[in-house]
């Protein structure tokens, strides 16, 4: 039986992977040659900490905020388009108190499934993708965040989850990498990172070695569809049939699924990083900084810092103002850590792909029988990337889910 992957980022190498590992002979198609998409440049963190979706009570009022500052991490890039204002509705809708609560022990688990993939990953030592679990430190410095940082935490440790509450002292005790100016902390023991550009090469040669086939540099430009079974997909010169189908073309998933008559909600967020090789100040545990929306990560050796959402935007352009907002946040909160500003062609750019609700999809698409859709990880693509791998090969496989995927379905919207 052979399984057609649709998207070479961190799902559908992850697809592949345990498709493969299922018995499937898999297919992998990407439009490009599979160096750089989203799942390159991002921080690498793995979050069973990230239980709150993207759509919370709130953030609706900050986001308006928001959008009249040049620097601020947030921006919706207005667009007289039906998609834009059908997904902001159903974002409105999603972003309640009762929703966030529903969402929250499907995300605990689907991150916490994944990380224990990726341990054992490392345990078996597949391949070197610079894995470690220290956690990672949400930090803040106004009594408003606090607040919420110390709830949130109380919430997460209700629902099992490592994550202590720290003042500034205690949070520099654990810090010692860099001089802290903040109010206090919340330590995430129960997350952990990774250096992507070391995962995602090392995922392709291992796949090629387990006998996956990729055909590379052509988009999916068709799909032929019979009923409740699609048949084939066109990419390039080529017609590519299978009895399975797997869709995770990240950012370009409704593009694509469109072709085979199936609608799903989904907008492009832009975000900015950009890597410092030889860095002054290393931290010895990743970071956010909770009110300036920006992450830190200490990848093999270097550091990356990153962090912005430009929604409802695929422009190939950098806004040299946002990562204005992320270098001039850092020495607020690392006062000996001053950065200098990256030229544009050290910055990288990529687009998460977000559903309304900041929840993915992964299940059968609505009227097929032998189409698996999986994407809308939005800003834990990377971290939930061995897990939708798996769920998706047991989908296929019409075993029962490791973990229960109810709130996942491609079909909610
Ligand atoms: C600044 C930033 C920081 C981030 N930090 C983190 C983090 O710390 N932890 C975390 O978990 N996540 C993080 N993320 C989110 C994460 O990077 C994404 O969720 C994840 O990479 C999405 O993976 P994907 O495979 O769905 O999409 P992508 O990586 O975008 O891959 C989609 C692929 O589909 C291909 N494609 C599209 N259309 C077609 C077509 N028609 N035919 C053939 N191929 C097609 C594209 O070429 C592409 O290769 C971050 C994102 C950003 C921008």
């Amino acid at each position: 039986m052979k399984a057609v992957v649709v998207g070479g980022g961190i799902i559908g190498l992850c697809s592949a992977w345990y498709l493969r590992e299922a018995g499937w002979d898999v297919e992998l198609v990407d439009r490009s040659d599979l160096h750089d998409n989203c799942s390159y440049g991002n921080l690498g963190m793995v979050v069973p900490s990230h239980f709150v979706p993207l759509a919370t009570p709130g953030i609706v009022a900050q986001g308006i905020k928001w959008m009249f500052d040049a620097k601020s991490p947030f921006y919706v890039k207005p667009t007289p388009s039906w998609r834009l204002i059908n997904w902001g509705l159903k974002f409105i809708n999603s972003a309640k108190a009762d929703k966030v609560d529903y969402a929250a022990p499907f995300l605990r688990d689907i991150n916490l499934l994944s990380r224990s993939l990726y341990e054992g990953w490392k345990r078996d030592a597949l391949f070197d993708f610079s894995f470690e679990q220290k956690g990672i430190m949400m930090y803040f410095k106004e009594e408003k965040t606090a607040e919420e940082e110390y709830h949130l935490a109380e919430k997460a440790r209700a629902m099992g989850l490592d994550a202590v509450s720290l003042n500034k002292a205690e949070a520099q005790a654990i810090e010692t990498g860099t001089r802290l100016d903040v109010l206090g902390a919340v330590h995430y023991r129960c997350d952990g990172h990774l250096y992507p550009n070391q995962l995602m090469p090392a995922l392709i040669a291992s796949l090629k070695k387990k006998g996956a086939q990729f055909r590379l540099g052509h988009a999916v430009s068709k799909v032929h569809r019979n009923g409740k079974k699609l048949l084939s997909v066109d990419a390039g010169p080529e017609n590519i049939p299978g009895d399975l189908f797997v869709f995770a073309a990240g950012s370009w998933l409704p593009e694509l699924t469109s072709k085979a008559g199936v609608k799903i909600s989904l907008m492009p967020g832009k975000g900015y990083s950009f890597t410092v090789e030889n860095p002054a100040v290393k931290l010895d545990i990743p970071a956010i900084l909770c009110e300036a929306r920006v992450a830190i990560t200490p990848m093999a050796g270097r550091m990356r810092y990153g962090g912005t959402m430009e929604l409802a935007t695929t422009q190939e352009t950098v806004n040299m103002q946002r990562v204005r907002g992320i270098v001039e946040s850092i020495p607020k909160y690392f006062p000996d850590n001053t950065l200098a500003m990256p030229s544009q062609q050290e910055v990288w750019y990529g687009f998460r792909p977000c559903s309304p609700d900041g929840l993915p999809y992964i299940g059968t698409a609505k009227g097929t029988d032998n189409l698996v859709i999986a994407g809308g990880h939005a800003m834990m693509g990377l971290s939930l990337g061995p897990a939708t791998g798996k769920l998706v090969a047991e989908i296929a496989s019409g075993e029962t889910t490791s973990v229960n995927v109810a709130a996942f379905r491609a079909d909610r919207f």
